[in-house]
This record gives C-alpha cells, sequence and structure tokens, in this order.
C-alpha cells in the first residue's frame, strides 16, 4: 500500500468501513510508515475538533488544524 492509498482509506478505517484485507493492509503500512501514523493521529484530532466546534458553534478551532484537513473531512463528511 502506498502513502496515497492509505490517505484514501483513512475515513473507511476510521469508520471501520475496511474489508479485512485492505485493513489488514493498511495496519501494514502503519507499521512502516511513521509519517502516516502521525498523519492518521493529526486526523483523529481533528475530527475531535471539529465535532466539538459543530456541538458547540461559538467555540474556535485551533490555530495548529490545517485548515485543508478540516475542509476535507468536513466535505467528506456523510450527508
Ligand atoms: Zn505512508
Amino acid at each position: 500500500m502506498t502513502c496515497n492509498e492509505f490517505i484514501d482509506f483513512l475515513i473507511d478505517y476510521y469508520e471501520g468501513n475496511l474489508s479485512e484485507e485492505r485493513r489488514r493492509l493498511f495496519e501494514e503500512h502503519m507499521g512502516v510508515c511513521p509519517d502516516c501514523v502521525a498523519y492518521l493521529d493529526s486526523y483523529k484530532k481533528t475530527i475531535n475538533l471539529v465535532q466539538e466546534s459543530m456541538a458547540n458553534p461559538n467555540a474556535e478551532l485551533d490555530d495548529d488544524v490545517p485548515h485543508e484537513l478540516v475542509m476535507a473531512i468536513l466535505a467528506a463528511k456523510p450527508k
């Protein structure tokens, strides 16, 4: 699995929608690629922040959160 594939599967992995085989490849990639592990971490953190900010519209997003990442997550949200 490449880093691009990893990122493509990130949302499905997070939501538990990956097939057994994909999930195994995904976790295998995590074992060899610290960059993607860090990406997954910041992804989870960002989702939490986004969910908090939706629950509380007056809350401000942390400046640490990359704007593109927030936009990507919001765009990927199930309708
Ligand atoms: Zn990677």
